[in-house]
C-alpha cells in the first residue's frame, strides 16, 4: 500500500441496548453520515473496515463491514480492528447507558409504571485513545447548546486529533439525509465552520484534512 493511502476504521449506527427479547434502549442515529465517509474513503483509494450498528443501508462496495449490535460488542470489534490501522473515525452514536439487566422473559405491564436500572456503557474512544500510538483519532459531538467548548472539551478528554462539531435541535434535525452545519475543530481550537452542506461534502472535507494530517505526520 503507497505511503500516502491510509487503513482506516469507521465506526457508524448507533448501538441497541436490550431490554428484554423485543425491547431495546437506542437513539436516531441512521448510519448515513458513517457509511457516507466510508464509500469515499474507499473511492480516495484507502482500505477501510465498516463496524456499524444496526441501519437500514447497504453495505458499500469494497469495503469489509462488521455488523454490532451493542456499545460493548463495538468496543471490542474495535479494539481488534484498530490493531490494523491508521486512524479511527468514530462516528458511532453509542448508547451512553444500558439496562443493567436483561430480562429473558418479556415484561409485562405493571399497574406501577415500570423502572428500568440503566448502567453506564464503556467510553469506547476513551479507552482506545490510550492504544493511540501514531494513530489519528476522530470523534463526533452531537450538542445542544455550547457547541464549540462542549466539542473542544471532548477532543480534549479523548484525546482526539480532530472532532466535528453538529448542532441538533427540535427544529434542528442532523438525522439522516438532512443537510448539517458542522464545525471541524482541531487540537490548537481552531475552527473550519461549514454551513448547510450535505454528508457526502462533509465526507469530502473531512477526509481532505486527515490526509492532510497524516501527510504531516508521515513527514516528520
Ligand atoms: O457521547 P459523546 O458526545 O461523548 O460522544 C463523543 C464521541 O465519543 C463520539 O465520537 C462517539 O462515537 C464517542 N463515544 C464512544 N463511546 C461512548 C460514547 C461516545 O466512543 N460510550
Amino acid at each position: 500500500m503507497k505511503k500516502n493511502k491510509l487503513r482506516i476504521v469507521v465506526s457508524s449506527g448507533p448501538t441497541r441496548e436490550p431490554i428484554d427479547p423485543v425491547r431495546f434502549i437506542s437513539n436516531y442515529s441512521t448510519g448515513v453520515l458513517g457509511y457516507k465517509i466510508a464509500e469515499i474513503a474507499q473511492k480516495k483509494g484507502h482500505k477501510v473496515v465498516l463496524v456499524s450498528g444496526p441501519v437500514d443501508l447497504k453495505k458499500p462496495q469494497g469495503i469489509k463491514l462488521i455488523k454490532v449490535e451493542t456499545a460493548r460488542e463495538m468496543k471490542k470489534v474495535l479494539l481488534s480492528s484498530l490493531k490494523n490501522s491508521d486512524c479511527l473515525i468514530m462516528n458511532a452514536a453509542v448508547c451512553d447507558y444500558r439496562p443493567l439487566k436483561f430480562s429473558r422473559q418479556k415484561l409485562k405491564k405493571e399497574n406501577k409504571g415500570l423502572h428500568i436500572e440503566l448502567v453506564e456503557n464503556p467510553d469506547i474512544l476513551k479507552a482506545l485513545s490510550s492504544k493511540k500510538a501514531n494513530r489519528l483519532m476522530v470523534g463526533f459531538a452531537l450538542e445542544t447548546e455550547n457547541l464549540f467548548n462542549n466539542a473542544f472539551l471532548k477532543l480534549k478528554k479523548k484525546k482526539l486529533d480532530l472532532i466535528v462539531g453538529i448542532k441538533a435541535g427540535r427544529y434542528n434535525s442532523p438525522f439522516g439525509l438532512s443537510k448539517i452545519s458542522p464545525w471541524i475543530i482541531d487540537k490548537t481550537g481552531g475552527c473550519e465552520k461549514l454551513s448547510n452542506i450535505t454528508k457526502q461534502k462533509l465526507s469530502q472535507k473531512l477526509l481532505d484534512r486527515i490526509e492532510g494530517l497524516w501527510y504531516t505526520k508521515i513527514q516528520s
